[in-house]
């Protein structure tokens, strides 16, 4: 057969038409399109198209699928749903302060292995590679900045950094940050973001509960409002102390906070829990929380808090 009549069959194959009329084609003729005759998957890996990474988001709740553009125009919140990913302090202090604008405070202190602290690996080796892999100092940054024209010190955990762990460092910085806000007469808002107390740091990190509340007693006794924003997860020793504080407590919609998790708390009391327990929609109607706020009004109602409170 040559060339021509290949190039006809192909054609007409590919159209479904028979070529040759009341010829009879074999089945196992019809069948060869599907036949693979070489085996294996061809294209070298250097030939492969890739998609780059990180260039579509799939919502976890609903599945909806949309690029990391649209995502972060959307504050990070998914279009179809409403549902709040989690971010770290970069992108809340970009959401919040006017303009972008901010001057990041005490970023020089860093956590220290002071008890050799080993668990699968060694705490010190968990702290270097956590710093080699992300720009953060430690699970907390603070920034001063304006948000709607009202001066305003942020402090905002970050979940990469060992899952925003409670530790002396953490503890440090709220204190340098309520002096700050004492010194100059600035509210504060503390957002939380955190699995609880770092067990690498033990009773050290047992000691920044005392220690946080104190210091923000002050702010208290000077008139100096402190808002708390607890987002997905808020547990453990941050729950236990500064996050359920606030002169004004506040949530994002559908955040976990608690203090121990269901799994726990179900295997302890042998039932089963309610829905949506621990959500902030669950912990608003047990009178915890003052209210819930979607992350694109969250400005919004930060400035008129700040007005509120400051005028
Ligand atoms: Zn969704």
């Amino acid at each position: 057969m040559d060339n021509t009549k290949h190039l006809e069959d192909f054609e007409h194959k590919l159209t479904g038409e028979d070529l040759h009329g009341e010829d009879v084609v074999e089945a196992s003729e019809r069948s060869s399109w599907f036949r693979r005759h070489k085996k294996g998957i061809l294209t070298s890996t250097s030939e492969k198209r890739e998609t780059p990474d990180g260039l579509w988001v799939k919502c976890p709740s609903c599945r909806f699928t949309c690029t990391v553009i649209e995502l972060k125009e959307n504050l990070y919140v998914c279009p179809s749903c409403n549902f709040h990913h989690r971010v770290g302090s970069d992108e809340y202090f970009d959401i919040l302060f006017d303009n972008k604008e901010f001057k990041r405070l005490f970023d020089n202190i860093k956590s220290k292995d002071y008890l050799n602290f080993t668990d699968l690996k060694p705490y010190k080796k968990r702290l270097e590679e956590t710093w080699s892999k992300t720009d953060l100092h430690d699970s907390m940054s603070v920034a001063v900045g304006k948000v709607d024209g009202f001066d305003l010190v942020i402090a905002c955990m970050d979940f990469e950094f060992i899952g925003g762990s409670l530790g002396s460092v953490m503890g440090e910085k709220i204190c340098r940050a309520a002096d700050y806000c004492l010194e100059h007469r600035i509210p504060f808002l503390i957002i939380s973001k955190s699995g609880g107390a770092r067990m690498m740091e033990s009773a050290f990190s047992l000691m920044q509960l005392p220690k946080t509340l104190g210091r923000l007693s002050l702010l208290s006794d000077a008139k100096i409002p402190y808002f708390s924003l607890c987002t997905d997860p808020t547990f453990g020793g941050t729950t236990a102390s500064f996050s359920m504080l606030g002169d004004v407590i506040m949530a994002e919609p559908g955040a976990l906070i608690g203090f121990a998790g269901p799994r726990v708390i179900k295997e302890t009391i042998k039932k089963d829990l309610p829905k949506g327990f621990q959500r902030s929609e669950f912990v608003m109607d047990h009178g915890f929380l003052d209210f819930i706020v979607d992350r694109k009004d969250l400005k919004t109602k930060l400035g008129q808090l700040l007005k509120l409170f400051t005028t």
